[in-house]
């Protein structure tokens, strides 16, 4: 995507800034004169920075402001043990309320609306920005936080919660309770705003109609934000983002080179307006694309889009040269008539070369429709991915589950 002329400038001035401020970036940037990014290829030359820098700031060493300015921190988990400090000023609390605001209004939720909110509260972004986006739309904010179907459902009915703020997992969960207590005809759930985890196509259809209400991912990362800055509208053609507050890019994780729009890669936030903590070229781990505009979204907004998240690229592996990433397979699989969302792939190093053997459950019963399958398979990767399978289609409940992360990818070439 071609960066717009505003967007350079505002890079520019935030080099400037946190080079003035000292801490974390103006040492990353010191022999970086802001003077010097002229074009879009100038600033895709800067280097990238990584969760594990902000762990190193920790505490407060990515501020860019005085502390006095701070009037909030978020923390997002760290895996190690040192989380991730993000400290807010003012304008980034109101900035963010106003990113939120917008993704609901793009959901089309309005201030006659009464969203209930079941993500937790507290150091994590989650709750209070589902709250400060709809307090600033105007709407009836419910702060359930996580936790007591009883009291969840009750709140549901008593208080006519219109739209539903919630993991993926939460969700459904709650929408097996409404059935099994037989109150849906007294919810009056219209929306979900569902964000955080990765959920594939066929949870979601679940979600949508155990619930009975329209759907939109949500995206976010606690490190830009939180929460609210990117979501889709009606017409679900990938997640409108705001190219006033964020420059997109989409790389390549191996080499780092900024990919073509449409290609699958990693999602690279720079951020143009933050003042406490503001990001350049953060790298998110979220495998996405972004959607090419030539064909535009028929809301008629003019705001750039990203497809869903399709998975994080560390499951990415390299095979006869090609990237593949589980994420882009199952993408392919959720078109395919007859596939079903479990997979596996297995590669094999065989006479000097490398094998992928792909596993799909099937509900298909005869061998004829089987094959009939695996062909549909191996094309659509062949066109979609550029590399070639052997795909065999397997029995529902064949391949073994796992209460933790599925495991996707077997590699057993070393
Ligand atoms: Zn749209």
């Amino acid at each position: 995507m071609k960066m717009k002329k505003k967007t350079l400038d505002q890079i520019r001035r935030q080099i400037t800034r946190v080079r003035a401020a000292g801490g974390f970036y103006a040492k990353r940037l010191k022999n970086i004169d802001p003077e010097d990014i002229q074009s879009q290829a100038d600033f895709e030359k800067l280097p990238f920075s990584e969760k594990a820098d902000l762990r190193d700031a920790y505490p407060l060493g990515l501020s860019a402001v005085p502390a006095s300015e701070i009037v909030r921190i978020h923390s997002s988990s760290g895996t190690t043990g040192t989380p991730c400090i993000i400290p807010y000023t003012k304008k980034d609390v109101e900035d963010w309320a106003e990113l939120f605001r917008r993704c609901y209004e793009i959901a089309g939720i309005t201030k006659d609306d009464r969203i209930h909110i079941t993500p937790g509260y507290g150091l994590w972004t989650a709750g209070i920005g589902f709250q400060l986006g709809a307090e600033k739309l105007g709407a009836m904010a419910i702060p359930m936080g996580p936790g007591n179907t009883d009291k969840q459902i009750q709140f549901m009915k008593d208080m006519g919660s219109t739209v539903l703020c919630a993991t993926s997992s939460y969700a459904l969960l709650l929408a097996e309770e409404i059935e099994k207590r037989k109150c849906r005809d007294r919810i009056k759930l219209t929306k979900g705003v569902i964000g955080s985890e990765r959920w594939g196509p066929k949870m979601r259809a679940r979600i949508a109609s155990e619930l009975g209400v329209e759907l939109f991912d949500i995206y976010g990362l606690t490190e830009v934000y939180g929460p609210g800055i990117a979501i889709n509208c009606e017409y679900e053609t990938g997640m409108h983002y705001f190219d006033d507050f964020l420059y997109f890019e989409v790389i390549d994780p191996k080499t780092g080179k900024v990919l073509p729009d449409g290609e699958l890669g990693e999602l690279v936030i720079t951020t143009l307006q933050k003042e406490g903590a503001p990001l350049i070229r953060y790298r998110t781990h979220d495998l996405t694309r972004i959607i090419p505009d030539d064909v535009p979204c028929p809301c008629g907004r003019k705001l750039p889009r990203i497809d869903v998240i399709l998975g994080r690229t560390d499951d990415m592996v390299k095979v006869k040269g090609v990237n593949i990433f589980p994420g882009q397979v199952e993408d392919v699989l959720k078109d395919i008539e007859g596939a079903s969302s479990e997979y596996q792939i297995f590669i094999d190093h065989e006479n000097g070369k490398d094998k992928i053997t792909l596993f799909v459950e099937t509900p298909l019963k005869t061998k004829k429709a089987r094959r009939a399958l695996e062909k549909t398979i191996k094309d659509r990767i062949k066109s979609v991915i550029n590399v070639g399978v052997v795909p065999m289609a397997v029995e529902i409940g064949d391949l073994p589950r796992s209460e933790k992360k599925t495991t996707r990818v077997f590699d057993y070439r070393y």
